[in-house]
Formats: C-alpha cells, structure tokens, sequence
C-alpha cells in the first residue's frame, strides 16, 4: 500500500488530510512536529510527503531541506497559508514538487497526489468516462459528447468528484468539503451555483436534484 506522509502541526487539517487519503486507499503516517517528521520521513520511507510549512519546532522550509539533504527524495507538496508568490517559489526552488494554499479542497490535493505519485510510478488512471462525458485528470481537459467543453478549475473539480461516485447521492456538505475545502461556510449557496453552471456545460439532466439531501450524476443518462 502507498504510504504517505504528513507533517501537519494543525490536528484538524491533518484529519482532513489523513481521511480523505484514507479513503482514496493510502496508508497514512502523521507527524505534529519538524522532529517527527523527519524521523519518519527517514524511517519509514513514504512515498510521498504533505509538508506544512508552520511547524511548531522548525520553519517546515528548512526541515524540508535537510530531509532532501539526508536523502529523502519522495515528492512532497507543501501546504502554506502564506499568500505570498514569494513563499511558494522558494518551496519550490528549495525541494518541494507542488504546493497547496489553504484553504484547500481535498479534491485539489487528491488530484496533486495521484499526479505526483503518478510521474513516480505512472500506473494510475488518468481519465474518467460515464456516458457521454470524460474527465482527463492529467490536462484537467472536459469532453462531452465527443465535444470538448470549457470548465473552469472549480467546475472540474465538482465534475469530478460527481464521476468518481457515480449514481451516489452526494450532500451539500460533502461537495463542498470535497470542493471547496474544510472551512467554507456550510450556509453557503455556492454547491447550487456551481452545479447549476455545470449543467449547463454537461447537460442537465446528468445531474438530478435530490430534494433536501444533495445532488446525484446519472451515469447513463
Ligand atoms: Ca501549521
């Protein structure tokens, strides 16, 4: 089993992480501390690391260097609350493979996983077809009907996630943690929108209503 490694002093963001990996089939390893983290990184030998930046013992920058300097060469994707352009070059000049601003839908580092696990090992999938419609999550390209149509970074990530499951009925809640991230205000009408956008773009009747629960992709409609 892919193990991945994550060094998140924030206990919530770590669950997020840890379940949502969990349930895309990883093994998951948690460490709170820069000293843990490199332990483990060391040890235990992941696959891949989530590196946060604000670590409570040491700048997740230089830990990040040392573990490259001891050599540890699984890709890690760095996760940062700083905004600044400046941070995130130096991540990525310092040894980081990608890097995820928060917040962040679990989604969005999903698909940056299996890319970085991808160009490690190159056996995963890279396209999802129901019906008439096709995801290619490598060009994050949408191809409906034979036809290609344009979706914004959003809106394939919500395809997206309606693809992966399916005939499912999905909640508000979970589309937009799955989305949006962990911390965007549950009585937002965002979820409505975006599937009302995509409907336009995928054809309204792959996505039914389902009164007072959510919303589910018919898959052969
Ligand atoms: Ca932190």
């Amino acid at each position: 089993m892919t193990q991945i490694l994550i060094i998140e002093d924030e206990e919530r963001i770590a669950t997020f992480v840890a379940k949502g990996l969990k349930a895309a089939g990883y093994a998951t390893l948690h460490a709170r501390t820069a000293r843990e983290g490199y332990d483990l990184a060391i040890g235990a030998e992941p696959e891949l690391i989530v590196l946060d930046l604000g670590l409570p013992d040491e700048d997740g920058m230089s830990l990040l260097s040392r573990m490259r300097g001891s050599g540890v060469t699984a890709p890690v994707i760095v996760l940062t609350a700083r905004k600044s352009l400046d941070d995130t070059v130096a991540a990525l000049e310092g040894g980081a493979d990608d890097y995820m601003a928060k917040p962040f839908g679990f989604d969005e580092l999903l698909a940056r996983v299996r890319l970085r696990l991808r160009s490690e090992a190159s056996v995963d999938v890279s396209e999802l077809t129901h019906g008439a419609v096709t995801l290619n999550l490598l060009t994050r390209r949408a191809v409906v009907g034979g036809k290609e149509v344009e979706l914004s970074a959003r809106e394939f990530t919500l395809a997206e996630t309606f693809l992966r499951h399916p005939d499912a009925v999905l909640s508000r809640e979970q589309l937009l943690s799955q989305v949006w991230g962990y911390d965007f205000d549950p009585g937002s009408n965002v979820v409505d929108v975006y599937v009302r956008y995509l409907r336009g773009k995928l054809g309204a009747e792959r996505i039914q209503t389902v009164r007072g629960v959510g919303y589910r992709f018919v898959a052969d409609s």
